[in-house]
């Protein structure tokens, strides 16, 4: 439902739970947040409101990180649980990934990722995206490249955002029939389905285009089609009316 993601100086965390909060008002059922910090991923999640998950972190804190992802979940596959909410990881726990929309055809990608010796532990139609990851990751160690690898094999609406504890200063999103919005600020960048999540930070934002790929650095962000080739950047100034 609400997804935003953060690569700079500031803790991701803080920017994260901030962004959903903002996003609150379009309704969910489950929260979770994923952060990279000391060479690994650290991921929290909680079915109910914001509330829960604050608590859950209040009492199993998160090592601080600068590279941040975060969900809101209306679910539609697998019940409003803490095992089905978002964040989901591949089975090392190195890829984490959010996702908004519906994966037709994860059942048929399920079934081939457990027959390769995956072990799948939710419900959701989102979990196989986190295994296909891992897998394309591990062959092309680069985490754009292997989104756009998954994303060419996914039928349905989705968008899609994920970091590798291999990459630690990279966030990468992916769209298809479901909206993205990246946010460039100084030394910083920000990921959302809706502007209002960042632009407490940043009022420069770029809509990603259908089948597109972006990697979010904070330095800049590169934006590419599904196919590999690099695609037009148009960035616009959000006013304070279109926030309202
Ligand atoms: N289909 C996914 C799920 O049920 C994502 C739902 C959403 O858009 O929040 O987990």
């Amino acid at each position: 439902c609400g997804i935003v993601g953060y690569v700079g100086p500031q803790s991701a965390l803080e920017v994260v739970m901030a962004g959903l909060k903002r996003l609150e008002y379009r309704g969910y059922d489950s929260a979770g947040v994923a952060v990279l910090a000391d060479g690994g991923l650290a991921a929290a999640k909680k079915a109910g409101k914001l509330i829960n998950l604050e608590k859950e972190l209040d009492g199993r804190p998160l090592p601080t990180g600068t590279t941040g992802i975060g969900h809101t979940r209306w679910a539609t596959h697998g019940g409003p649980t803490d095992s089905n909410a978002h964040p989901h990881l591949d089975n090392a726990g190195r890829v984490a990934v959010v996702h908004n929309g519906i994966i037709e055809n994860f059942a048929l990608l399920r079934a081939e990722l457990e027959e390769r010796g995956h072990a799948l532990g939710s419900e959701t139609d989102t979990e196989v995206v986190a295994h296909l990851l891992a897998e394309e990751f591990s062959s092309c160690a680069d985490l754009a490249e292997a989104m756009r690898l998954v994303c060419r094999r996914l039928e349905g609406a989705f968008t899609l955002v994920a970091v590798h504890a291999d990459e630690p200063d990279v966030v990468v999103g992916a769209r298809r029939n479901s909206p993205l919005v990246v946010g460039v600020g100084e030394g910083e960048a920000f990921l959302a389905s809706d502007v209002a999540a960042f632009i407490a930070h940043t009022r420069s934002a770029i809509e990603l285009g259908q089948d597109q790929v972006v990697e979010l650095r904070r330095d800049g962000v590169t934006v590419t089609g599904f196919d590999g080739r690099s695609a037009d950047v148009r960035s616009y100034h959000v006013d304070w009316d279109a926030s309202a």
